[in-house]
């Protein structure tokens, strides 16, 4: 009995269940704030789609489909001392950002696994989004970065019902952090969300799009666009012990929400359940994307049939889209039209464009590291434990590290040979303070840098 309580409470402080079919994205919260102060917004809106639609018939009679870009990632970690250390600190937050990278990387480039599992009838609208995410390593000031940065917050969260949801997140002077330039990186708040003041909320994400500050009175501000992203649903479980929503645990919050940043709805249009060809009824108008009336949850069992399914003449809802609301483990596709509406925002003269133009931001500031393939950075400098080996890619003929003391010895080696990552934690708690020599050995060359451990 004692066995059984000691894992019910266990399991209790590792796991949340979000409710069943709460709205898991904020995107029509962000829409009808901007309604709210602008009810044209709707039309605005609906003008901006056909837009896109056209962009979306140039890039197919223009072959845009080919584009491939690289966009520089900002995550600002905005937390409180608890919910930092329910994610484990920095340990587990640089754990968090690199298979969060990584997870995105997958399903942008039609290189998810589990692509296995789509429906046999949707799988020739498999497609790739080919739009690769790569943490920046340049601040707006010109400084080396891990492609993070956290803040302990004074506030247990941010409210989504506020008139500017969780704005307060993307402010330093209100708890928050300030977005870095919006053209040059796609900034992401890693926050706690709540609802109504001081309520938990079950929004585990909320995007402001660059259509989403066009207005500029009544839209947000432009220093505000960007995804916010609830702690319990960013970046992949690697543990099972480790502090998700329950089958929200493998990264797709991100998938989703960066969909909406360029340029895709829902497939349900957000309409409350109208499908399109009745008066009212929008959809996503994404013509491969099959009508759907509301959003689905869990996993469900192909086919599905929902209101605006046409009977006898369709293969039902596309349930497994990363724009629907199943769980992570159950989504794993965007369709070919999709991915020409989010082309046309990150190709020439789409809105998402400029932060394809700036490739310097991905690289470490040239007068800290010279550029090369195994160029690398150790953060923190100085360190209080772990330390990180972050390359600009994944490095070639990586054999080991060897640390030593001042007076020598070796203290740590350890074997990288095959490791296929970028970036490298090393746990040096156990050591005493004083200055150390990281030195990395590759096939043909040997760098060594100076740590400080406090
Ligand atoms: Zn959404």
């Amino acid at each position: 009995m004692k066995k059984a309580l000691f894992w019910f409470v266990l399991l209790c402080s590792f796991s949340l269940h979000a409710q069943p079919n709460a709205d898991k994205c904020g995107f029509i919260i962000a829409k009808k704030a901007i309604i709210a102060r602008n009810p044209s917004f709707q039309q605005q809106l609906d003008s901006y789609l056909q837009k896109r639609l056209s962009n979306l018939a140039n890039a197919k009679t223009t072959g845009q489909v080919t584009l491939s870009v690289t966009v520089p990632v900002i995550f600002h970690i905005v937390l409180d001392t608890a919910q930092l250390h329910r994610i484990n600190d920095s340990a587990g937050i640089a754990d968090r950002v690199i298979s969060q990278i990584q997870i995105l990387n997958e399903d942008y480039n039609r290189g998810n696994a589990d692509s296995t599992l789509i429906p046999s009838v949707f799988k020739p609208l498999y497609g790739n989004v080919n739009i690769k995410f790569a943490l920046a390593h340049t601040t707006p000031n010109g400084k080396p970065t891990n492609g993070w940065d956290i803040v302990t917050t004074p506030l247990t969260g941010f409210d989504a019902s506020a008139n500017d949801p969780c704005g307060f997140a993307k402010h330093t002077d209100s708890g928050g952090i300030d977005a870095w330039d919006v053209s040059k990186y796609i900034n992401i708040w890693v926050i706690n969300f709540l609802q109504y003041g001081n309520q938990p909320s079950q929004i585990l994400g909320l995007t402001v799009p660059p259509s989403f500050t066009v207005d500029t009175v009544n839209g947000f501000p432009v220093n505000e666009m960007g995804v916010l992203l609830s702690y319990t649903a960013f970046g992949h479980r690697s543990s099972p012990n480790e502090y998700f929503y329950t089958h929200i645990d493998l990264g797709r919050t991100l998938t989703h929400e960066m969909g909406h940043y360029f340029g895709l709805f829902h497939p349900w249009g957000d309409d409350g359940g109208v499908c399109p060809w009745n008066y009212g009824g929008k959809d996503d108008g994404i013509a491969d994307t099959p009508p759907e009336g509301g959003p689905n949850y869990g996993c469900p069992t192909f086919p599905v049939y929902d209101i605006c399914s046409v009977p006898g003449q369709s293969n039902g809802i596309m349930f497994n889209n990363y724009m629907d609301y199943t769980d992570d483990a159950c989504m794993n596709m965007f369709t070919h039209d999709q991915i020409l509406v989010m082309q046309s925002e990150i190709g020439p003269g789409g809105e998402s464009h400029e932060l394809t133009i700036h490739p310097d931001v991905l690289q470490y500031p040239g007068n800290v590291i010279p550029v090369s393939d195994n160029s690398f950075i150790i953060t923190p400098n100085p360190s209080k434990g772990f330390i990180y080996i972050n390359f600009n890619q994944v490095p070639t003929g990586f054999q080991h590290v060897i640390i030593k003391n001042t007076v020598g010895q070796t203290v740590i080696d350890q074997n990288m040979i095959g490791q296929q990552t970028s970036y490298f934690p090393i746990n040096m708690s156990g050591l005493g303070r004083g200055m150390y020599f990281v030195t990395c050995y590759f096939t043909n060359a040997t760098e060594t840098r100076k740590i400080i451990l406090l």
